[in-house]
């Protein structure tokens, strides 16, 4: 495996791997580092939709609205590089700010049509802005032909979508399953955050939505349901930020229960903040 930190050394690593057969095609997948099975998934994925695999360590400032959040983010770099080594991982790219962002932060516009108004976006002001700005910005310097995103961040993956479609990019979106513990924990670099006893209480998240797909479809209003799975929730010793169930198309909260619904949670753990998902029908 490569490691590379600047845009001229993954070039270079990408076109000495290209020289053999210029059509070998590229899958990427960004990370936050912190690596786990989860991302160790989409990496899999990605060498079986491609012919070479880049993955990115950065931890994006400009997705975090809370300076503190960003502070303790779990930075594991060596330990990540361990993981990928054991993985179909050929090029690691450990970009820094100044790589990423050049010209600076600031300037960056996109029109998510109200998919960043809703759920995360209530809560994380200019969150999904700065995701964009950075996928965008990675896919400038990496020039995948795939890219590869964990339906864990379920509006990311909508939101990423429609961004390469309003800018005409020229990158396929892959979509990733969740990946989760053997008691139903969502995988996650926040995790590591959390005792054994908040791991514990934090699997009430799963199971409010394995109770959602149990009794979905002895509902014919969504509200009546989500009022249900609130009580349910609320049983637990997690402080909720939001239950939707919502259209996977338009993220709107929906009324009717239909095919391609999804019940979202976030929920604080003790200070660790957690999303979680699950299609209903
Ligand atoms: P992050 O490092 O948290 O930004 O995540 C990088 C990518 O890994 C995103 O596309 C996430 O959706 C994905 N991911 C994180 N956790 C999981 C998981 N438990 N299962 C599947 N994909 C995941």
């Amino acid at each position: 495996m490569i490691i590379s930190e600047d845009l001229d050394t993954l070039r270079k690593a990408i076109s000495d791997l290209k020289q053999a057969n210029p059509d070998r095609t590229i899958g990427f997948v960004p990370t936050m580092g912190a690596l786990h099975q989860g991302h160790l998934s989409l990496v899999n994925m990605a060498s079986e939709h491609s012919d070479i695999v880049v993955v990115s360590v950065f931890v994006n400032p400009t997705q975090f609205n809370d300076p503190t959040d960003l502070d303790k983010y779990p930075r594991t770099l060596q330990a990540d590089i361990n993981l990928l080594e054991q993985s179909p991982c050929d090029i690691l790219f450990v970009p820094s700010e100044k790589e990423v962002y050049p010209h600076g932060k600031s300037d960056y516009e996109i029109d998510l049509k109200g998919l960043d108004k809703v759920m995360e976006g209530k809560f994380r002001d200019d969150h999904f802005k700065g995701v964009c700005m950075v996928v965008e910005r990675l896919f400038e310097i990496v020039r995948p032909d795939k890219a590869i995103f964990g339906l864990k961040d379920f509006q990311q993956v909508a939101i990423i979508k429609h961004m390469v479609q309003e800018r005409n990019i020229d990158v396929e979106i892959i979509s990733a399953p969740i990946i989760r513990s053997s008691k139903g924990l969502a995988l996650s670099s926040r995790n590591s955050l959390l005792t054994e006893a908040e791991k514990d209480q934090a699997i009430h998240i799963f199971k409010t939505l394995e109770h959602a797909k149990a009794l979905v479809h002895d509902y014919t209003s969504a509200s009546k349901l989500q009022k249900r799975l609130l009580d349910f929730f609320n049983e637990g010793n997690l402080k909720l930020e939001y239950l939707e169930i919502v259209d996977n198309q338009t993220l709107q909260p929906t009324e009717t229960i239909h095919s391609g619904i999804t019940c979202c949670i976030a929920a604080y753990c003790g200070s660790v903040r957690l999303i979680d998902n699950m299609q209903l029908a």
